[in-house]
């Protein structure tokens, strides 16, 4: 708690009652840290909890960290329950970027600094910090893999000689999630010149990110969508050949719905799907050729550097941005700390995700 005097006293150009010894280094174990996580049901956002808990403890601070089941009034709830509790920093993962002003501007009030954590908070000035990975790239990484996949040349594999043409179809994540338009953006950026080129096709038309979305990045929901695409674009006898899918539970969805249309056998092979995160069932369908790759972003990576942002802030320091333009919340440019990420395809499991110790040899070949 002591650090919450430090910040107002800097914050406040020293006003405010009696003095303390401050967030200097030793005093860390009075001060605690709220971190609000979104959902239970993805493996992520788990693994970002446990590291996020475990780095600030061994720092020696107290941690309260709440899921808050993918439901935007209990994440508010829970965060104004931090405040209210005294927290001496926050770290959110929020569930809608738009949803926290009031509970944002309650921790500016009580002089807390609020690290925005992977998704960006919008339309707050009170986002103190934000650290993500490079969300264009993951997009651009994401368009690449489609294209590798499909064996078309591109940046990560200039060798490719196929020229299509390919039908593909398009999905996006959870429009609230600042996110998702970085990723389909970025993917697009690769996508669209061959769209326009003639090497891809887009059967359904269906190419803005409103119609690709998949609200609370659902698997069900992108189940439901492939299978109305598959009957409504696809019952002609065409293939739909790469699926541009944002996130590994969403691409189960997808696989699931091509599976349950006859896709995965030697006459009608399964199509080229993306993903992102390498959750454990991915990475198992990848090892076994079922979905074509994901991008791996390291949440244990993530977690430190919330926790060396949030470090600096009670410390009275600024934390170090490695992007100060990329991300207006609406209100501000939010200063950022961005991790780069990792396209992985079957033959990269053992170096980048066995090797890193992300997965084991067993899980991976357990697919849990
Ligand atoms: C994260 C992704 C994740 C998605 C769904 C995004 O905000 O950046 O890593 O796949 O949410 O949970």
């Amino acid at each position: 708690a002591s650090a919450v005097l430090a910040l107002t006293l800097a914050a406040c150009g020293g006003e405010g009652a009696g003095s303390s010894s401050g967030g200097g280094s030793g005093s860390d174990e009075d001060l605690s840290i709220g971190v609000s996580m979104p959902t239970q049901t993805s493996e992520r956002w788990i693994a970002d909890g446990e590291s996020v808990q475990e780095q600030l403890e061994a720092e020696g601070y107290e941690v309260e960290l709440q899921y808050a089941n993918d439901d935007i009034p209990t994440q508010s709830q829970q965060v104004d329950q931090m405040i209210t509790q005294g927290v001496d920093a926050l770290i959110i993962a929020a569930i809608d970027g738009t949803a926290l002003s009031s509970q944002l501007q309650a921790a500016a009030d009580a002089g807390i600094p609020v690290i925005s954590y992977d998704r960006l908070i919008r339309d707050s000035e009170n986002v103190d910090f934000y650290v993500s990975f490079d969300n264009f790239k993951v997009g651009v990484a994401q368009g690449n893999a489609l294209l590798t996949g499909l064996g078309i040349a591109n940046e990560d594999a200039p060798d490719g000689t196929a020229t299509g043409p390919f039908n593909i179809e398009l999905f996006a994540g959870s429009l609230d999630d600042n996110n998702a338009f970085f990723f389909f953006d970025g993917a697009m950026s690769v996508l669209q010149p061959k769209i326009d080129d003639g090497t891809l096709v887009v059967k359904s038309g269906q190419t803005t990110i409103q119609q690709a979305a998949t609200l609370r990045w659902q698997q069900e929901t992108a189940q439901k969508r492939m299978e109305d695409l598959l009957t409504s674009s696809y019952n002609d006898g065409t293939r739909v050949d790469g699926v541009l899918s944002p996130y590994d539970g969403l691409s189960r969805g997808i696989i699931t719905a091509l599976q349950n249309a006859g896709y995965g056998s030697a006459a009608q092979p399964m199509s080229v799907v993306t993903g992102q995160d390498a959750e454990i069932a991915s990475v198992k369908l990848i090892a076994d050729g079922v979905q074509s790759s994901t991008i791996f972003k390291d949440t244990r990576l993530l977690a430190e550097q919330a926790v060396i942002a949030a470090q600096a802030f009670l410390e009275g320091d600024e934390p170090e941005a490695n992007d100060t333009e990329s991300y207006d919340n609406g209100v501000k440019v939010v200063p950022a700390y961005l991790l780069p990420v990792v396209t992985v395809f079957a033959d990269d499991i053992e170096k980048e995700l066995v090797e890193t110790e992300y997965w084991t040899a067993e899980e991976v070949e357990a697919g849990q």
